[in-house]
């Protein structure tokens, strides 16, 4: 059973957004995965032009698998909004994928929505 609101308050602590330069900036979306072993892993999206950045998610399974782990159990990611409030978030399409890629039983994995929780093949049906 994953601890939902101890993974959202994972990724709202890392989630700070700030400008890194003049071109980048960082932080407006957090992430935290936990593995099938129960451990926590959190990340932040990178913005930069050029396409060159990359998703909370991204950061967090990057993480995960720099601390030797790949089997995810459940994400979640959340976005601090204009007026400090945060919501929860959907992993965009590459995420869902990547994260699918990561381990072949990752696309079982759950992923916190607003109102519900999911699955990863519900996410991302009819895989290649
Ligand atoms: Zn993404």
């Amino acid at each position: 059973m994953i601890d939902w609101e101890k993974m959202i308050e994972q990724a709202k602590k890392v989630c700070r957004p700030r400008e890194l330069s003049q071109n980048a900036c960082a932080a407006s979306v957090a992430a935290a995965i936990v593995t099938d072993q129960g451990n926590i892993y959190t990340g932040v999206c990178i913005d930069t032009p050029c396409s060159m950045g990359f998703c909370a998610e991204h950061a967090a399974a990057a993480a995960m698998i720099t601390a030797g782990e790949n089997r995810i159990a459940g994400v979640v990611a959340v976005h601090k909004k204009d007026d400090g409030g945060f919501e929860v978030i959907p992993p965009c399409g590459r995420c869902r994928e990547f994260i699918c890629q990561l381990h072949d039983d990752n696309h079982l994995a759950q992923v916190k929505l607003n109102d519900r929780v999911v699955t990863m093949d519900e996410l991302l049906p009819f895989r290649w």
